[in-house]
């Protein structure tokens, strides 16, 4: 038996709740704040809360604490950084660290060509970058991103992003020539079959369509694609549609840009999602787990791509060497045993979903790669009507009994605990799911 999941005081306990009181005083209203989890400390996939309560935590800060909390190794080689230098600006100055990272995501990135990498502070900062080295490659304007999208917040890359109205409401005019066309949402393609089915018809849309009565191809510069949709709601769209993309970028002379942001990192089981389906982007982007929480992403682009010039893109913190270091650390670990470990836990993870799915008839569908995965909670199978409350129900109940959880799209449980589970982690979060939905549903 494990000392977690472990609730000592219904959750905000006192502690916490002075926390969220003087959180709530001064913070900007724009956070969300799901529930009310006071993070005291973590260690792998258990976090403690400043009452003493302890979780299991199924959803790693968003995907982020791939290596789980203050993983030792990871923890040490922060430590050392720390100790040397805090900062030099590798936009201007040289060191060991950044070089040596570069190096590492160009060399795994998917495929043969040779790339080049530019560090940044977060997965906002890869899109904008990356919008900007598209447009600057190709000297086209028109970019392409997909409905359910998520690329990030700030005024170019939130363009990009069509995941909630709101986070587009009011701060327009974004930026122009933007062209939104259908993802492959196979449960919910409207594009493809009368059933919802998706079957890789929507990809025509954009051809059929789009290109057909509104844009030249020729002006687009690039499509942004999350090969899984995160924010949108685990959506993993079917096998060869990532590969009819790459086609059809290659028709046009169309950069094909991988948002891996939040599936990247050995998530899904391989380094890189793209991998699944042996497809080279041009431009690739990261960030979330490969800080393992310490703030780096990259751009990771072919040569014959970085075309842009000294001085015309660049970041004061951007691979700040103790996230390098971070990185770096987190690497070895993906590589050496994380990435097999999510393979395989991943399986146990979803054989149990679906034995949950035959037991539950409010979870719809059940999809994923590695460990991340999407339960879909409808209010009738037949009709596949979307259960919000439903969801919303559960991750608050969850974080009662000591089961961190989070949603995504509009009724989908995302599963995406730290790359560090193991079966004890997989069977109690199963049987939690299974209790909770059972006095839910
Ligand atoms: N791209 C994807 C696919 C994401 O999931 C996110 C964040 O959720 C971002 C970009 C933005 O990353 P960040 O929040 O680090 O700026």
């Amino acid at each position: 038996m494990r000392d977690y999941p472990q609730i000592v005081v219904p959750p905000p306990g006192p502690r916490a709740l002075d926390v969220v009181r003087r959180d709530e005083a001064w913070t900007q209203n724009c956070y969300i704040k799901e529930y009310p989890l006071v993070v005291a400390r973590g260690q792998g996939p258990m976090v403690e809360d400043v009452d003493g309560n302890r979780f299991l935590d199924f959803m790693a800060g968003i995907a982020v604490c791939s290596t789980g909390y203050s993983h030792p190794r990871v923890v040490a080689a922060i430590k050392d950084a720390a100790d040397r230098f805090l900062h030099i600006c590798g936009s201007d100055f040289y060191y060991e660290s950044m070089a040596a990272l570069c190096e590492r995501l160009a060399r795994s990135a998917p495929g043969e060509s040779k790339k080049r990498v530019f560090l940044t502070n977060s997965g906002t900062e890869a899109t904008e970058g990356a919008i900007k080295l598209a447009r600057y490659a190709t000297r086209r304007t028109a970019i392409i991103a997909f409905r359910g999208a998520f690329h990030g917040r700030s005024t170019g890359a939130v363009t990009l992003t069509s995941s909630k109205a709101r986070q587009h409401a009011g701060f327009g005019p974004l930026l122009p020539d933007v062209h939104h066309v259908p993802f492959a949402y196979r449960y919910r393609c409207q594009w493809c079959a009368d059933k919802g089915e998706c079957t890789r018809g929507c990809i025509d849309v954009i051809e059929n369509d789009l290109f057909a009565r509104h844009l030249d191809p020729h002006d687009v510069a690039a499509i942004f694609v999350e090969p899984i949709q995160g924010e949108g709601g685990y959506v993993i769209p079917p096998a060869g549609w990532l590969r009819d993309l790459r086609a059809l970028c290659d028709r046009y002379g169309i950069l094909l840009v991988a948002d891996e942001v939040q599936c990247g990192v050995g998530r899904t089981g391989r380094m890189w999602a793209c991998e699944h389906e042996g497809v080279e982007p041009d431009i690739l982007l990261t960030a979330k787990g490969l800080g393992s929480g310490m703030p780096i992403g990259a751009i990771v682009a072919k040569e014959s791509v970085s075309t842009w010039e000294t001085g015309s893109h660049g970041s004061t913190y951007g691979g700040n060497p103790v996230c390098c270091a971070a990185a770096l650390a987190t690497l070895d670990l993906v590589e050496g045993e994380l990435m097999a470990n999510a393979a395989a836990m991943g399986e146990r993870l979803m054989a149990g979903l679906r034995r949950l799915q035959e037991r539950h008839a409010c979870i719809g569908d059940v999809r994923g790669v590695g460990l991340m995965i999407g339960v879909e909670f409808v209010k009738d199978r037949a009709t596949r009507e979307p259960a919000p409350e439903l969801l919303r129900d559960l991750v608050l109940a969850a974080f009662r009994r000591g089961l961190l959880l989070l949603g995504a799209g509009k009724s989908t449980l995302r599963l995406a605990p730290p790359l560090v589970v193991d079966q004890y982690d997989v069977d109690t979060a199963l049987t939690m799911l299974d209790g909770l939905l059972g006095e839910l549903d």
